[in-house]
């Protein structure tokens, strides 16, 4: 038995000790020998060339020279004092300076002994200097396992003040690997090994931290992160496929009177292609014995809500109850008076519940939910608690989902012994590779047809200083009949400057658009529910042609006389929230626009951002340009899920990994669901180890 295995405790690693151990642990992590070994470099530096004084240069980067410490002497200055060494080679002289711990450097240096330095250079007087170098003797340095690559490795502030440099770590993956050997469990198969020409475990762990070349860097790099995202993908398709054979769901064989009921003599519209594609989908899932977990993607008005409730209709068919939840009270109010309209003349019981609603007319609900009596029940986070118990709950439907944590959107399942069918909607279009990653083990599905006879909304980016031919621009259109949005940012709801913001800019919008003739409603965050639903009442009876709001508004509200969206301070807002506000617009046959309103000042991202949304209205190519942006981890939804937290691979720039990597897992668990063939045993295993500390295994997304 060896020593040491992959398991065993950092503290026990040549060179680290308790206290770095500890400094490991809640700095970086890394708890065992193979938490260090799966601790990549996040660049290299190459250390192949080496440079002579006489060849520095002003603006040189990170060098290396060789050469002899001649002489050491300390400087006072203003406070304390700097140690200075004069160096030298063949060519020339330079000054090596520290700052901090002079007197043990100063005692650790050695007089004319060959030096290997390391550092960047800086040119003062007439004299090239550099600070705080990485000084290595010569002789260890070619003794040293290093390579021309010179890997280096993230850090924190407090790893650095503690003395744990990057060299330190090299230091202790050296040990490391002279420790366990050079040969790691392989993890996958030789046939996919082959197929893609990757190269083995071994060795991608050891060139990923010695790397003897660039060349072979890349085939490390290649290989793990192929795995990594390998065996996310495989996470993902087994949980779906465990899900479908394991969990079963209400059978909703027929399509029946209230469906057909609807759909011949009630709908006001005929459906989309796209939305019948869909809709066929959804109705193979509810008829397969399985339970569905579907996500259903669609651009802003593409008409969602009534794939939801044709849905819905289904359920009640074969005698079941359906639930919609959505994000906001607002939303939520509109969904139920909307479907009331729609259900018109129907048998068929909707009620809505919010947190708004008073507990006498709650426990009417809840009685009325718990007997049956309710067919379709409508409301916000208030239908997840635990008081709200259906008879038969067949499927709920989850409007805006990326607005709901993983946690409450699971509460769902549990709200019948057999899970309900669960559709999850979108408005944000999540780039293909994202939702792979993120949502690759629900099935989807996308509208991607607007209804017909929408007119793109016309963008435009205006500077504060034009703000007058704005205000002249919402008159004509106000004097069409149209209405207006006005939007602020209230990112924070309670934070106070943007409060200000608010009412300052509503302020001056009541003296430019005085009463009588302009009527002005204000929506925030910080009303009454009860006043909010007042204020959206009037402007959508069309009492108010202009809506002064905060981002209340930005999911699902659909008023289709409203004809354009101002915003304010467009800069401070995401592209997907952007494209969501502008999405508020353009709902009904009029030209709609939207105007973006920015101070001069702008950070270049900021540009892009105005940008893309003067140029583009397509939600998928806003959210591709969103994800380059802000990477993975900011986009929504994406917040809660453990899948992004990749050591190596990176969902946007290894896109094409990522696809090779969702096929290989396909391919596998088609011909080997259980990973049983012996040829697949490394799989297996090292499926097995990661599973234990899984963090993806959450219920729905
Ligand atoms: P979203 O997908 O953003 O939730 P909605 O469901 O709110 O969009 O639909 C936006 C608008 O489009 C609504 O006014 C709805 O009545 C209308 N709509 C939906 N489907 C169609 C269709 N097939 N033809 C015409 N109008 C439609
Ligand atoms: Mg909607």
């Amino acid at each position: 038995m060896p020593l040491y295995n992959l398991n065993t405790s950092i503290s026990y690693l040549k060179g680290v000790g308790p206290n770095r151990a500890d400094l490991l642990k809640t700095e970086l992590g890394i708890h065992t020998f193979n938490d260090l070994l799966h601790f990549f470099p996040n660049r290299y530096i190459d250390r192949t060339q080496f440079f002579k004084i006489n060849q520095l240069q002003q603006n040189s980067s990170e060098i290396q020279l060789i050469g002899k410490i001649t002489n050491i002497k300390t400087v006072k200055q203003k406070r304390g004092s700097r140690l200075v060494a004069t160096f030298r080679d063949e060519t020339g002289f330079m000054e090596l300076v520290w700052f901090r711990g002079i007197k043990w450097i100063k005692d650790s240096l050695k007089i004319n002994i060959p030096y290997v330095i390391f550092g960047k250079v800086n040119y003062f007087n007439g004299v090239f200097s550099m600070a705080h170098p990485e000084l290595e003797l010569l002789e260890s340095y070619k003794k040293s396992l290093r390579t021309a690559m010179q890997p280096i490795y993230s850090s924190t502030e407090k790893l650095t003040n503690k003395g744990v440099s990057n060299r330190l770590v090299s230091k202790m993956i050296q040990h490391l690997f002279e420790e366990l050997g050079l040969k790691f469990k392989e993890t996958l198969s030789k046939s996919i090994i082959d197929k893609l020409g990757l190269i083995s475990k071994s060795e991608a762990l050891f060139n990923i931290h010695f790397p003897k070349n660039q060349s072979l860097l890349t085939k490390a790099q290649q290989r793990l992160k192929f795995e990594e995202l390998f065996f996310i993908q495989l996470q993902l398709i087994r949980k779906k496929i465990v899900r479908k054979a394991k969990i079963k769901g209400f059978n909703f064989e027929k399509v029946g009177e209230y469906f057909n009921n609807f759909y011949k003599n009630k709908l006001p519209f005929d459906l989309t292609n796209a939305q019948k594609k869909v809709l066929k989908e959804i109705r193979k899932d509810l008829g397969s014995n399985a339970q569905m977990n579907r996500l259903l993607q669609g651009d802003v008005g593409s008409g969602k809500t009534i794939v939801a409730l044709l849905t819905m209709l289904i359920a009640i068919d074969n005698g079941y109850q359906a639930a919609l939840m959505a994000p906001t009270e607002i939303l939520a109010t509109q969904h139920y008076n909307s479907l009331v309209e729609l259900l018109e003349g129907m048998d068929v019981t909707i009620k809505l519940l919010t947190g708004s609603v008073k507990t006498k007319d709650r426990k009417v609900i809840h009685n009325q939910l718990e007997l049956g009596e309710l067919n379709i029940l409508i409301g916000t986070h208030a239908l997840i608690e635990d008081k709200v118990k259906f008879k038969n709950l067949g499927i709920a439907i989850i409007d805006e989902q990326h607005r709901f944590g993983v946690a409450q959107r699971s509460k769902l399942w549990e709200k019948n012994i057999l899970p309900p069918h669960i559709l999850v909607m979108t408005a944000t279009p999540i780039p293909r590779t994202l939702a792979m990653s993120v949502y690759g083990d629900l099935d989807i599905s996308v509208i991607d047809e607007l209804p017909p006879g929408r007119k793109e909304v016309k963008t435009a980016h205006r500077y504060d200083a034009n703000r007058l031919s704005v205000f002249k621009f919402l008159k004509d259109e106000i004097a069409k009949g149209h209405q207006v949005y006005i939007v602020y940012p209230l990112i924070n709801e309670s934070e106070a400057m943007d409060y200000k913001d608010l009412m300052d800019g509503y302020e001056s919008i009541s003296r430019e658009f005085p009463l009588p003739k302009y009527q002005i409603s204000i929506v925030h965050g910080k009303m009454k529910p009860a006043d909010k639903e007042f204020e959206m009442q009037r402007f959508i009876k069309g009492e108010t042609q202009i809506m002064v709001a905060t981002t209340v508004i930005e999911v699902g509200v659909n008023i289709p006389n409203a004809s354009v969206m101002v915003i304010e301070s467009a800069e401070r807002f995401g592209l997907s929230q952007l494209h969501q506000l502008r999405g508020r617009v353009g709902r009904g046959a009029t030209q709609s626009f939207c105007i973006l309103m920015t101070s001069f000042k702008l950070t270049s991202d900021a540009k892009t951002r105005l940008e893309t949304m003067v140029n583009t209205s397509d939600g998928f190519k806003i959210a591709e340009v969103d994800l380059k942006l802000r990477g993975p981890g900011n986009l929504m939804g994406t917040q809660q899920s453990g899948v992004l937290n990749l050591r190596i691979a990176d969902i946007v720039k290894d896109a094409l990994l990522l696809k090779t990597a969702r096929k290989s897992a396909i391919d596998l668990l088609t011909t080997d669901p259980r990973l049983k063939a012996p040829e697949n045993i490394f799989i297996r295993e090292a499926y097995q180890e990661l599973s234990k500390n899984s963090t993806i295994w959450s219920n729905i997304s």
